[in-house]
Order: structure tokens, then sequence, then C-alpha cells
């Protein structure tokens, strides 16, 4: 079965085919980023206004370029949340209006469920039982995942998200938005001067906290000349103090759960010291480490094809509802 997925949660707009058998067979990922950069952050209004604009032609150009034409796809997947309202709206009106005129079923996507399936796009793809780490633009999660849809939240985020800590730390540097890549770019060039903290890393609990961090850059950048070897030697005290802290709560959950496999998704998942951090500890651990690829590690179509062809195969599908969910606890859906 040839499933169509359609990203719009946030500010990609994103379109793919998954199929069955075959796997992935097209995907494309138009980004707002040059749009919002102007205002620093994401606009919500002029997300959804864009989407609209974009969503319809990258349909018809995926499935061109596939090959493919309405009567071969099975069924239309779309993230409907968590994510900006009105830009899921425009993802959820979309599929099930190509579900009516096509006589498709259309099926609900968890965007959380989304980057949490999308190392399963990869050669290598880990099975289930696992331990997942979501770290993404607004979410912190760790998860015990015993199938799909069968997911034990172990700890979050109790302030700012991973992502969402980059990139307000980026901002106090004077980087552009999104500020998670440029912030790692800058830290290359810094040297190991601050020592920032490892936030709950001394009490018990899978919990994370990263607002404090901020604090760490404002304080240390009010104390220097804020040269940029300055704000690099800051990036890099920043995104070691992340990395260990992830490492440190990954493999507390490791150890806790018994799993022997550890799987990291999100956006933040594509920071290649993040990764490494990661890898190491897993290995200390006699874990084995899964990541997608950096391009699926943030928002993609490819994911959202993969979980909603998933359900489809499982019968499931949301009838003639069109379902958009600002917020969604991942515990709530459905086992497959
Ligand atoms: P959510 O998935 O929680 O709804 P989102 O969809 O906005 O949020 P993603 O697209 O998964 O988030 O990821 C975007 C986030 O990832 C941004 O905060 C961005 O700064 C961060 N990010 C992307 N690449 C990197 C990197 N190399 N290092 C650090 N952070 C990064
Ligand atoms: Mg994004
Ligand atoms: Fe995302």
């Amino acid at each position: 079965m040839y499933v169509l997925g359609l990203e719009t949660s946030c500010d990609e707009t994103g379109v793919a085919i998954y199929h069955s058998e075959k796997g992935l067979i097209n995907h494309l990922l138009y980004s707002q980023i040059d749009m919002h950069s102007e205002y620093g952050g994401v606009v919500p209004e002029l997300a959804s206004r864009d989407h609209i604009r974009k969503l319809v032609p990258l349909i018809k150009q995926c499935m061109n370029e596939a090959g493919l034409t309405s009567r071969d796809i099975g069924g239309i997947a779309y993230t409907a949340g968590p994510g900006l309202m009105g830009a899921l709206l425009v993802g959820a009106a979309t599929a099930n209006s190509l579900a009516w005129a096509w006589r498709k079923p259309a099926i609900a996507v968890h965007h959380m469920e989304g980057h949490l399936l999308a190392p399963m796009l990869e050669n290598n793809p880990p099975s289930f039982p696992f331990l997942a780490l979501l770290i993404s633009g607004g979410h912190t999660m760790l998860v015990e995942v015993k199938g799909i849809g069968r997911y034990h939240l172990l700890g979050e985020s109790l302030d700012d998200a991973a992502g969402e800590a980059f990139d307000k730390t980026a901002k106090m540097l004077g980087l552009g938005y999104p500020g998670g890549p440029k912030l790692s770019e800058l830290a290359k060039r810094g040297t190991p001067r601050f020592k920032f903290p490892r936030p709950m890393t001394d009490r018990p609990g899978l919990d994370f906290s990263f607002s404090g961090l901020k604090t760490y850059t404002m304080n240390a950048l009010h104390d220097t000349a804020q040269s940029d070897q300055d704000k690099a030697d800051i990036a890099l005290a920043f995104q070691t103090a992340v990395a260990e802290t992830l490492s440190i709560k990954c493999k507390r959950a490791l150890q806790q759960t018994r799993l022997d496999k550890l799987v990291v998704a999100g956006g933040v998942s594509a920071n290649s010291v993040i990764r490494q951090s990661l890898t190491e500890m897993a290995d200390k651990e006699q874990a084995l480490i899964y990541f997608p690829r950096p391009e699926f590690c943030t928002d993609n179509g490819a994911m959202i094809a993969y979980a909603g062809c998933q359900r489809l195969i499982a019968d499931q599908h949301q009838g003639s509802v069109i379902l958009a969910r600002a917020r969604w606890p991942i515990e709530e859906l459905p086992p497959v």
C-alpha cells in the first residue's frame, strides 16, 4: 500500500510517499525558515498561510516524481498534533479533502510518534522494545517503547525543551533563527573555558530542566567583553552541558528499564556532538543506539507517511473527522 504523508505542524511543509513493502518512495520538504528568520522565530499566522500556498503543489510534485496517481494511493496520513493549530488545520483539512475525493482513508498521526519512528526509515531499524529520547524544538522526552502506540513516558522537561534552549541561547549570543545548528557551528571554535551545570543530574528521576542554562549563558556573557571568541567559548560550554546531561539521563533510564536499545530522534538529534556523546555512553552500557539520518531528525513528511502506514495497515483511520490538536499526550495513542 502506498501512503501519502503530510507534515504541517510548524514551519516546514513536508510531503512523502511510503510503501508498506517497498519502503520510502519519495519525499519533499519546503522550509519556511527564511520567511520566519526575519522575525527571530516562527510567526504562526504566516506559517499557516505559507502551508496553504505550498502544500498542494508539493503533493502534486511528489506524486509526479514517483510516477503515481491518486488511484495508486491507499491512504493519506497527516500530522494532527501537537503543533500550531492553524498550521495543523491546513494539513488536516487537505488530507481529509483528498481522502474524500479519492475515497481513501485518512489517518491522524501524532507528530512525536513520527519523530520517534523516524529511525525505522533507515537500513538497520531497531526492534521493539527500546528506550527513546525525543529532543526537538517543543519537546524533551524519555519514553519506554514496547511497540507502536505502546508508550510509557519516563521523563520530560519541566521547562524549556532541548531545542528551545538551543534557540534561546543562540538568540542571546546574537545568532539567527533557528539557533541550534548555528550555535553548534560556533561551538566548534570554542575553547573549554566555562563550566555550566548539568541540570537535575544530582537527584534521582528522569525529568529535565534546561531553562537555568539560559541564566548561566547570560551571566557568562555579561562577565566578558562579548567578543566572537567569548561567544564561541560560551556556546561550547552550553552544548557540552546539554550533551552530558542527556547522556547521564539516558544512561540512568537504560539501567532503570534494563532496555538494551536507545533511539534518539527529533531536531536536536542532528547535533553531531550530542550524537557522539550518546553513542559513547551507549557503547559503555552495551546498548545499541539508533538515529534517523540528519534530514529526518527535523520535521519531514517521511516519518508521518511511515507512522500513518503502520496504523492504516492495522485498519486504524479517522473516518470523516478532521483532527487537529495543539496538545496531545503521546501516552493517549492507541496501540497497533
Ligand atoms: P516539536 O517536534 O517538538 O513539535 P519542532 O518540530 O519545531 O518541535 P524539530 O523540527 O524536530 O522541532 O527540531 C527543530 C529544533 O531542532 C530547533 O529547536 C533547532 O534549533 C534544533 N536543531 C536542529 N539542528 C540542530 C543541531 N545541529 N544542534 C542543535 N539543535 C538543533
Ligand atoms: Mg522546524
Ligand atoms: Fe518536530
